[in-house]
């Protein structure tokens, strides 16, 4: 069985980086989105076990002492973090998987997984970022002041990644995104694997 790619995918809040993932996603089968477990509050419309895995500080802390998580981070004054056991399985079967997670998660998971391929997206400038977020219509104006204040933090981790992407017009930034996961499915280790009783049959002395 071919081992599938860890793909890793960050953001400033308000990027688009969840929007373009689902996109992605209804367009391409192969691979699994990580559900991440957060001790956040849920937003209006988030529902437990698909936007996120809505826990509280006591079983995000066991799940820490356990061992259960690939990578976690605090943001914005939450805890947010990958449970290691859907995505080591999903992996082993040769499945791709996707992590949506801030710069200091994707420093762990390139640490532990060297072969992972990381993309920051960016949005096209500032006050984009901050229309985005506020016609979300997610988070109160505090909230929006804040995680204003974290994008240029977030954003100044750019330079550890392997692709960017800017997130101007949607359907560009859709169409690099599939490009960067085609290209990583075509490398020749993977399909080689994939491929290799047609390889096998097509050297084969006549
Ligand atoms: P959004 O980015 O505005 O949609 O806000 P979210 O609450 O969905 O995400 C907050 C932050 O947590 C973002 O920076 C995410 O990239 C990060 N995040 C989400 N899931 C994970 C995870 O499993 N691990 C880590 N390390 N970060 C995560
Ligand atoms: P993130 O997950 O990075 O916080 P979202 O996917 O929630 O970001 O997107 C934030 C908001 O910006 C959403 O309301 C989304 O519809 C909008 N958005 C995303 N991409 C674009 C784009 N290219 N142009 C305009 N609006 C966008
Ligand atoms: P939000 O609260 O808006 O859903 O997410 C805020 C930030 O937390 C985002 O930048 C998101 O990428 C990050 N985040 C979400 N899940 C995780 C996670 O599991 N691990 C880490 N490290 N960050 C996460």
């Amino acid at each position: 069985m071919c081992k599938g790619t860890l793909f890793v995918v960050s953001a400033p809040s308000g990027a688009g980086k969840t929007s373009l993932v689902k996109a992605l996603r209804k367009g391409m089968d192969g691979f699994t989105v990580s559900v991440s477990h957060t001790t956040r509050a849920p937003r209006p419309g988030e529902k437990d076990g698909r936007d996120y895995r809505f826990v509280d500080r006591a079983e995000f802390e066991r799940m820490i002492a356990a061992g259960e998580f690939l990578e976690h981070a605090r943001v914005f004054d939450n805890h947010y973090g990958t449970a290691r056991a859907t995505v080591e399985a999903a992996l082993e079967q040769g499945g791709d998987v996707l992590l949506e997670i801030d710069w200091q998660g994707a420093r762990q998971v390139r640490t532990l997984l060297p072969d992972s391929v990381s993309v920051f997206i960016l949005p096209p400038s500032l006050a984009a970022l901050e229309q985005r977020l506020t016609g979300r219509g997610q988070d109160d104006p505090g909230t929006i002041a804040r995680r204003m204040g974290d994008a240029i933090s977030e954003m100044s981790h750019y330079g550890e990644y392997d692709y960017l992407v800017v997130n101007d017009d949607f359907a560009v930034a859709l169409r690099e995104l599939r490009a960067i996961v085609i290209a990583h499915r075509m490398r020749r280790a993977r399909q080689a694997e994939r491929h290799r009783d047609l390889i096998a049959g097509l050297l084969k002395a006549s």
